[in-house]
């Protein structure tokens, strides 16, 4: 069948790249719901989970990116003072994972925060490298 082969070529070019961004880390979107003036962040401690991060420190992140007070309830939530919705609270965590969670040097997420002197520095245990954090 003349000609199929140069077919086939140009459909396979056509697909487009699903392969794209799957390595990115991913990170649970947040699931949010209004509970009067205050925002249950419902999967709190899925993100905890995935970011491997100590709760208090992502809250205390969360509170200062959003400018609010929040606390950690019985259920595990966190629970934010005012409203927001979940791409706010998704950039927030996005945020916190570029600066506490991801290697400045290498981008993989195998890393450990260590207080050295006061300071608290991102540990990679890829590729060794150790940044300061600004927090
Ligand atoms: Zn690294």
């Amino acid at each position: 069948m003349p000609g199929y082969d140069e077919q086939l070529d140009r459909a396979l070019e056509q697909t487009p790249d699903i392969q794209e961004g799957s390595e990115r880390f991913d990170v649970p979107t947040p699931e949010v719901r209004q509970e009067g003036n205050v925002t249950v962040y419902e999967n709190f401690q899925d993100t905890l989970d995935r970011l491997d991060r100590e709760d208090e420190h992502v809250l205390k992140f969360l509170q200062d990116e959003l400018g609010t007070s929040a606390h950690i309830d019985e259920s595990g939530r966190a629970r934010l003072t005012g409203e927001f919705g979940q791409d706010r609270i998704g950039d927030a965590v996005e945020e916190y994972t570029d600066r506490f969670v991801l290697c400045s040097e290498c981008g993989l997420p195998d890393t450990r925060l260590e207080r050295e002197q006061g300071a608290l520095l991102l540990r990679c245990e890829a590729c060794g490298a150790k940044s300061s954090t600004s927090a």
